[in-house]
């Protein structure tokens, strides 16, 4: 049963809506987090006259149509790839395999686009299989919950986030213009890139730091002197919030990983000099020198308060719902 005041609360969200649709038919393929919530944001703001959705998972399928998440969910990639824009929600690793089933049934004038979060490898496993007059305009949402799924999505998802497009040099700049739409009107600020800049910055950003996740809250679970149950009672100092970031979709990480090997390498060596850094400070007691890292540090967490893209709010990892911006 549809939620009149909350479908207020996302048409308030989501701004003003189309004059027209972007396309007669936009294909979601992965009905998963990021899938399912383009298809919420787009049928709210109906951006295309017809939405459709394929997933390779029959279980998957059917959940989509239960919940209703798009006017039809399509049983083979033949008849997702009958769309005038298709955007490939699914795994980094998944990208060639899919990539090349769906090339044949694509028809001239399509936009092909995904929302990796890798891209430099991302168009690298897509662009061989694409037919001429076919677009490639990878794009990133940088909005995301460590939940997976159909269930996981929600229209708000990529309000007031940023969505990253890396079209390739020859791409073609009407089909750019048509993503940087559709993205806008789910709410994203939109910024293009270069797709090996956004493997770098991604790599500082977001790879480098889920690592660390990762890498901390494994060395607590194998940690002898300190029982596994004390970690989670006293889990309050700085690592509850490591273990949201350490609980996200193993299969997409292990991917980003993967297929981002150059720039994450790069920042992890600049990141292993800069402990190494710390743990002399702390070894000669340099005080100061911690004292001056951290009040830098401290001002790059008010800068992004400041830009929107965080709130203040002393939650310490205690969010409402699943939506990491309320
Ligand atoms: P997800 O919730 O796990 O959804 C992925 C969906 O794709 C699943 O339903 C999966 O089905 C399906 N799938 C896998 N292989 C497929 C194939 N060969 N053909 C068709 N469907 C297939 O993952 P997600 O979080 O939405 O991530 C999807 C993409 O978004 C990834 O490339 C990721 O890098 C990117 N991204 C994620 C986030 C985030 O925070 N999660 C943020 C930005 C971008 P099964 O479950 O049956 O495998």
């Amino acid at each position: 049963m549809p939620d009149p005041q909350k479908a207020q609360s996302e048409d308030r969200q989501l701004g003003a809506k189309l004059v027209e649709p972007l396309c007669a038919r936009l294909c979601v393929i992965g009905i998963g987090l990021i899938g399912s919530s383009i298809l919420h944001a787009a049928k709210r703001r109906r951006l295309a006259a017809e939405i459709i959705a394929y997933d390779a998972s029959a279980d998957v399928c059917a959940r989509a149509a239960e919940i209703g998440l798009a006017d039809r969910i399509v049983t083979s990639l033949e008849e997702a790839a009958a769309a005038d824009i298709i955007v490939l929600c699914i795994p980094v690793g998944a990208m060639e395999s899919v990539g090349s089933a769906l090339g044949p049934y694509l028809k001239s004038g399509t936009i092909v686009s995904d929302v990796g979060s890798v891209k430099g490898a991302v168009i690298a496993a897509l662009q061989p299989h694409l037919p001429d007059g076919v677009s490639l305009i990878p794009a990133h949402p940088v909005a995301g919950t460590e939940y997976s799924g159909p269930d996981a999505g929600f229209a708000t998802l990529f309000v007031g986030r940023w969505c990253i497009i890396t079209p390739p040099v020859s791409a073609d700049p009407a089909a750019t213009e048509k993503m940087c739409a559709l993205w806008s009107a789910m709410g994203s600020d939109v910024e293009i890139m270069t797709p090996a800049h956004h493997d770098l910055v991604l790599a500082i950003t977001s790879h480098v730091p889920h690592l660390i996740a990762y890498n901390i809250v494994g060395t607590a679970a194998d940690l002898e002197e300190v029982t596994q149950s004390e970690v989670i009672k006293f889990s309050a100092g700085g690592f509850r919030d490591f273990t949201r970031i350490a609980a996200s979709d193993p299969t997409m990480w292990r991917d980003v990983f993967l297929n981002n090997k150059e720039a994450v390498l790069e920042i992890l060596g600049r990141f292993n000099e800069d402990l190494a850094a710390l743990q002399r400070m702390i070894r000669w007691g340099d005080g100061q020198g911690l004292f001056d890292l951290f009040t830098r540090t401290r001002a790059i967490r008010r800068s992004i308060i400041a830009q929107g893209q965080e709130t203040n709010a002393a939650d310490f990892g205690r969010r409402v719902g699943n939506d990491p911006t309320q």
